[in-house]
């Protein structure tokens, strides 16, 4: 067997970014409505065992690098314990966090001590105390800023997530960027995409990458510093600046051709691009006796329905986009 994740245009597959739960804490406006989204009864979520085991075999197939996301990980109980677990698979190199950040001051000190945890992603959309409450539907601006004031004393590296809004936060790029000038940190805006529970919503002018781009060099003197092959991101470093920017191009997917990624979903859904709508139900396939040499074939097999893009992934769906963002693990 070749052991070996590459899809059928030469794409090799090293990193894979599991959600851990459906569940999340706050409500923000671009990823769920503001009641919420069905959560699925909490045995149809992925054991902490399942998680491990998918996520060795993974790396016994050359995927060094996993992402745990949600919903929020930090809700999912015993969180901490499973990422000690996680550690101990020798053949996974790193692991990197997307958080909210609304729980997990208290973590970081214990979070420092895991070796293979190298960064956190926290989201983090307003700088302004109402604003992020209307946008979150939460008023936790406080805990938040503080847990970012936090991370970035510590010796984990530091990502923010910034969804750019129309007629919402996109007067604060500037502000953002500013944040970088004494902080070592990597502020990243993104695009919206339609994944808010609800599908795409009506008349919004579009925040994309070059309108975002363009606001940032209007202000900056920016120049375009090398990224990582598969870098979600194109940054920027602005002079005199400690820490870096970065636009995601989301949903304009200009990523795509080096895409190195898969996706599991809380419930154990196999995804090989964000826009797909599930590829197969590896829970299942658990539950009914796989063995790790099944499951190595079936990965074998589902990376090579890779689509080409995210383009094509959207046009090969049954159904037209209503998920929330919160149930794939973004
Ligand atoms: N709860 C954690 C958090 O917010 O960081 C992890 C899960 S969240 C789904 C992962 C990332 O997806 C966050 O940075 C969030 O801002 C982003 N996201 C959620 N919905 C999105 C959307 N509709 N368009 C673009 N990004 C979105
Ligand atoms: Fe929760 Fe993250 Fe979605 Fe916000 S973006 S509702 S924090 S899962």
């Amino acid at each position: 067997m070749i052991n070996s994740l590459i899809d059928s245009f030469g794409r090799q597959i090293d990193y894979v970014r599991l959600a851990v739960t459906d569940r999340c804490n706050l409500r923000c406006n671009y990823c769920m409505p503001a009641h919420g989204i069905d959560i699925v009864p909490r045995k149809e979520l992925l054991t902490f065992k399942e998680m491990y085991r998918i996520v060795r075999v993974l790396t016994e197939l050359g995927v060094q690098k996993v992402r745990l996301t949600g919903g929020e990980p930090f809700v999912r109980k015993d969180f901490m314990f499973f990422l000690e677990m996680l550690s101990s698979n020798d053949l996974l190199e790193t692991i990197n966090i997307t958080t909210n950040g609304a729980l997990i001051a208290k973590h970081i000190s214990d979070l420092e001590k895991l070796p293979k945890i190298k960064t956190i992603n926290l989201s983090i959309d307003s700088l302004q105390k109402e604003k992020f409450a209307d946008i979150t539907r939460r008023d936790v601006f406080d805990d938040i800023y503080r847990t970012l004031e936090l991370l970035e004393k510590s010796s984990l590296q530091l990502k923010l997530n910034v969804v750019i809004q129309s007629g919402s936060n996109c007067d604060e790029i500037i502000d953002f960027v500013k944040l970088t000038k004494n902080k070592n940190i990597a502020v990243r805006f993104i695009e919206e995409m339609p994944f808010n529970g609800e599908g795409l919503r009506e008349g919004n002018e579009n925040w994309n990458f070059s309108k975002i781009l363009n606001e940032i060099t209007k202000n900056f003197n920016a120049v375009e510093i090398s990224s990582e092959r598969s870098s979600t991101s194109r940054n920027y470093q602005i002079n005199n600046h400690l820490g870096t920017v970065g636009i995601i191009p989301a949903f304009t997917r200009a990523i795509c051709s080096d895409c190195n990624r898969i996706r599991i979903t809380a419930i154990g859904t196999f995804k090989n691009c964000l826009f797909d709508d599930g590829v197969f139900n590896l829970k299942d396939f658990i539950r009914n006796g796989a063995s790790n040499n099944d499951l190595k074939e079936l990965f074998l097999s589902l990376v090579k329905q890779k689509p080409e893009n995210g383009f094509i992934a959207e046009a090969n769906r049954k159904k037209h986009i209503s998920e929330s963002m919160s149930t794939i693990g973004g």
